[in-house]
């Protein structure tokens, strides 16, 4: 390991629990100069700021950031950090792991999102009492860099291919720019798509999941359809994500802050080590990031559990159990 710098930020919430626990399994396969900044309720209570501008600038200069949970603020901190690193790509593997209850135990669908532009990046206007609209934005461009990352992930996940969800029999303009910009690219470099309308898909997804590998979708599209496939896999706290940029990136768990059982230190660390498992291989530690993820898998499949898993263990000693295995 060459010391890189990772920016850890906790924010709020089980944040607080989470990200040290998955700090301290980084800490077991490397060495990492960790910068721990502020994002959040928390900071905004005491300083006026939910992003402090010394946290921004330490995300966009470090070579991997992970990040925990904002309550309130969220909005506030997520979409400048992840603008931070330029992330144009939001990876979203929604796994389910043996001992694990799922609706669906078959499901294996990694969501690649795009994470720039869509609705989310659109405008909305109030034109009068009765009538507000909202433009989309899409770009030939940013659906190419999407389809580029696409193809070299299918690459590296030995797979030939990927689904590509859209809804272009409607937004013919918009997602078949999409569409036509993503498909281009993979006929380019040789990788099989197959398209598959959003609205089917939902209902594909859940009756046969394992019918999908790698799906790339427009920004609302794999919000909603990644969050919809974390149903089938049982438990917000076994979701990791990874906002990935050209260079850098910000690795998060999908779950929040957690409110409910925050402060008890009984918060399902597995999500936020997943995704430092995700940060290990952005930064070239294949080997350890396979490793993390296997040690977590024991432990799904072994225990100790947290209470949301059905067991008694708290956050500690889950993180603990990873730590042992490695
Ligand atoms: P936020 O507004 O910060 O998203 P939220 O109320 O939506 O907060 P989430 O964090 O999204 O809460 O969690 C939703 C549910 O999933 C809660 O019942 C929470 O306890 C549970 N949950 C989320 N993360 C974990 C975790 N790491 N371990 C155990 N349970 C979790
Ligand atoms: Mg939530």
């Amino acid at each position: 390991m060459a010391g890189e710098e990772i920016v850890v930020i906790p924010g709020d919430g089980v944040g607080n629990e989470v990200v040290p626990a998955a700090r301290s399994v980084l800490e077991a396969v490397g060495e990492f100069e960790f910068v721990e900044a502020e994002a959040g309720d928390a900071v905004k209570e005491r300083t006026g700021e939910a992003l402090p501008p010394e946290t921004y600038d330490r995300v966009a200069a470090a070579d991997a950031t992970l990040f925990g949970a904002a309550g309130e603020t969220a909005a506030d901190v997520i979409l400048p950090l992840r603008e931070a690193v330029d992330s144009f790509v939001n990876v979203r593997p929604a796994r389910a792991y043996p001992g694990v209850d799922a609706l669906r135990p078959e499901t294996d669908v990694v969501f690649l999102r795009e994470n720039t532009e869509g609705v989310y990046a659109g405008h909305e206007s109030r034109l009068s009492g009765d009538l507000s609209t909202l433009t989309r934005v899409v770009t030939t461009s940013a659906s190419e860099r999407l389809a580029e990352f696409a193809c070299e992930f299918v690459a590296d996940r030995g797979a030939d291919g990927f689904h590509l969800a859209h809804k272009a029999n409607v937004m013919r303009e918009t997602d078949g720019r999409f569409r036509d910009a993503v498909v281009g690219v993979a006929d380019e470099r040789g990788v099989e798509t197959e398209e598959v309308l959003m609205d089917a898909f939902a209902t594909r997804v859940c009756l046969d999941p394992a019918a999908f590998d790698v799906v790339v979708c427009p920004n609302l599209a794999g919000d909603v359809l990644s969050d919809l496939a974390a149903g089938l896999v049982g438990g917000l706290g076994l979701l990791p994500s990874a906002n990935v940029g050209p260079e850098r990136g910000l690795f998060e768990p999908v779950h929040g802050t957690a409110p409910d059982i925050a402060g008890e230190g009984v918060a399902n660390p597995a999500a936020a080590i997943l995704s430092a498992a995700m940060l290990l291989e952005h930064l070239g530690y294949d080997g350890e990031g396979a490793d993390v993820r296997a040690a977590v898998e024991a432990v799904l499949s072994d225990g100790p559990r947290t209470p949301d898993l059905g067991g008694d263990a708290g956050t500690d000693e889950v993180a603990e159990a990873v730590r042992s295995r490695l």
